[in-house]
């Protein structure tokens, strides 16, 4: 349970780091989309604001200018020019371009009207265009004056239709109307494409009275007006707005919004209809100006996403999601930490146990070894007993013969077992030292093998052992001999040991530049996982120690000879049906070719 939560630790971090992240991240989004929002919000409402207030103030100005004739119908150019340079038009009305005055003349009195003209200074003074009409709408004075506008003088604006439709609507409500949108009179002029619009407000008898139509077309006596060019007067509103970064504005005269009524764009590209995106942010508002619906259209160019801080929330989301990706790290590698730790304790103690079994091994060895020494020892030690008792007693010298050499064979047989348990003893702490030293001298092995065969033969007869010996030639090489017939002896002891009653068969061949020699048994087997271990020292494995008695010694210096002649050792076998074991000897040869 411990180990679970551990484990997933990591993942409950990470994932809380994620939702935090996804939270932050939703939260500066909207934060940076309400600001946006707002930002644009106060551009549009500026925008409205703006022109909404510019238009008026132009409007009361003509509306005052009015006043003027108001009183006096006829004044001079002179007091005119006075009183628009007095309003100070060029800086403190900049959209506002100049003031202008017509005069409507009856046919009958064109000619005192260009005579009067012209002797006010206008020396080529004409109306123009020149056809006959029964009345006419000539310019008779601009403020403030220049080139284009000289130009202009005497031009009947009421010829033009769309100035026309304006200025009947002035005549008849009496209040300050609108062009829709126009060019130019003059295409001379350099900006003869320019979108502009005029306001006319109309200009009555002095004192008459103006309350029905009827009577204000009876007595109109001119118009004042004002052109406006849609260039200055619209880019010096933009250039007072706030937030205008990445936003764009059109103005349109009329309700239909298209290139016709387009007045103004703010980038002077396509109108946004034919611009190829989708703004982010639009807005479309509505402002009568003298009597004509302008539509606005305020809407975000694409740059104002790069503008407009939506990159916080991205910088927000790839932190956190780095942070999250960190803090798993760090939480699985402190995990995968632990798990080492774990694993290291887990080797450290099965360390300890294979220490403690090899305590147990040696201790059970050494336990086994005094009972080996004992044995011969404690036989030896009786007889000895016996013969001083009979010495006396006086009757040791009379015992006969056959007494004396069964007493020496015994004494012989319990010293030959002495003596191999102390060489085995010697043999292994030599091999544990590296000391297994060979004296190799050319020998015959299959003789040598041979004759051990033979002598377990005779002791087999007394076990009722059969024993075979399988050798197709005589091999000669250079091995130890004593060690050879050490290998032997320990091989066949053990199948004569762990089979007893049972046949064994040995055999020895060549085999290419190596000899085989096999030791096979049908005793009681020895499993697969104690095939691994049965070549260490002191191991006894169970399914035999018990009832067989031994050091747990003799493979292992069997195996240790093996690998001083630089052969190998193994062993086949099978629980219950016996073993195999084949041992495979580099030959050796004395003669140097
Ligand atoms: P031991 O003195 O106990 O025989 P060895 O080193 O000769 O010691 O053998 C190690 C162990 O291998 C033995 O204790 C026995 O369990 C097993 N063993 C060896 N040879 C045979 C065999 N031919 N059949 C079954 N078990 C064997």
């Amino acid at each position: 349970m411990r180990f679970a939560t551990r484990n997933s630790l990591p993942y409950i971090i990470a994932g809380s780091a994620l939702i935090i992240t996804m939270m932050s991240w939703f939260f500066t989004s909207r934060s940076v989309q309400l600001y946006n929002a707002a930002r644009f919000k106060t551009f549009t409402d500026s925008v409205h604001d703006d022109i909404e207030f510019r238009m008026k103030t132009y409007i009361n100005t003509l509306s005052q200018t009015k006043g003027m004739f108001a009183v006096t119908p006829y004044i001079s150019r002179a007091s005119f020019r006075d009183y628009i340079k007095g309003l100070n038009v060029e800086t403190q009305y900049r959209g506002l371009q100049a003031l202008g005055v017509v005069e409507k003349i009856k046919s009958i009195n064109l000619q005192s009207h260009i005579s009067q003209a012209r002797s006010e200074g206008f020396k080529n003074y004409n109306v123009w265009p020149l056809e006959n009409r029964s009345e006419y709408y000539s310019i008779i004075n601009i403020e403030p004056m220049n080139d284009y506008y000289r130009k202009l003088i005497g031009f009947d604006l009421y010829t033009e239709p769309v100035r026309r439709e304006a200025m009947e609507i002035a005549r008849d409500t009496g209040l300050p109307s609108s062009t829709k949108k126009i060019t130019p009179i003059l295409a001379s002029d350099i900006d003869g494409k320019a979108k502009a619009f005029m306001i006319f407000i109309p200009l009555y008898k002095y004192k008459s009275n103006v309350s029905t139509v009827e009577e204000r077309r009876n007595n109109l006596v001119g118009f004042l007006y004002s052109p406006f060019r849609a260039q200055p007067l619209f880019s010096e509103i933009f250039n007072s707005l706030k937030n205008k970064n990445a936003i764009d504005f059109e103005v349109y005269i009329g309700n239909e919004l298209n290139e016709e009524t387009l007045l103004y764009d703010q980038d002077n590209n396509a109108s946004f209809k034919d611009k190829k995106f989708n703004p982010f942010l639009m807005k479309k508002f509505k402002l009568n100006v003298a009597g004509q619906p302008w539509n606005i259209v305020t809407y975000t160019l694409p740059e104002f996403a790069t503008n407009s801080y939506y990159w916080i929330p991205w910088i927000v989301l790839m932190t956190g999601l780095l942070v999250s990706l960190l803090l798993f790290n760090i939480m699985h590698s402190y995990g995968k930490h632990a798990e080492i730790e774990k694993i290291r304790s887990l080797e450290l103690e099965s360390l300890n146990l294979k220490a403690q079994d090899a305590v147990a091994a040696r201790d059970e060895f050494l336990s086994i070894a005094s009972h080996e020494l004992k044995t011969p020892l404690t036989t030896l030690k009786l007889q000895i007993q016996t013969m001083v008792r009979q010495m006396e007693k006086g009757t040791f010298a009379s015992q006969p013969q056959e007494k004396f050499e069964k007493v020496a064979t015994v004494f012989n047989q319990q010293l030959v077992r002495l003596t191999g348990l102390v060489d085995n003893l010697l043999d292994v702490s030599r091999a544990r030292a590296g000391r297994l030293l060979l004296s190799k001298e050319e020998l015959n092995v299959t003789e040598v093998i041979q004759s051990i065969v033979e002598k377990f033969r005779l002791q087999g007869i007394a076990n009722n052992t059969h024993i075979t010996f399988n050798a197709p030639e005589s091999i000669v090489g250079l091995f130890d001999r004593l060690r050879i017939e050490q290998i032997t002896e320990n091989l066949i002891s053990n199948a004569a040991k762990y089979a007893p009653g049972k046949p064994i068969h040995v055999r020895l061949s060549r085999e290419n530049n190596h000899i085989k020699f096999e030791v096979e048994d049908f005793g009681v087997g020895i499993s697969d996982e104690n095939q691994l271990k049965i070549f260490e020292r002191f191991e006894r494995v169970s399914e035999t120690s018990q009832a067989v008695s031994g050091l747990g010694l003799g493979l292992f210096i069997t195996k240790q000879i093996i690998d001083a002649h630089g052969g190998s050792i193994k062993v086949a076998s099978k629980i219950g049906h016996g073993s195999t074991f084949t041992v495979e000897l580099p030959i050796e040869s004395s003669v140097i070719v």
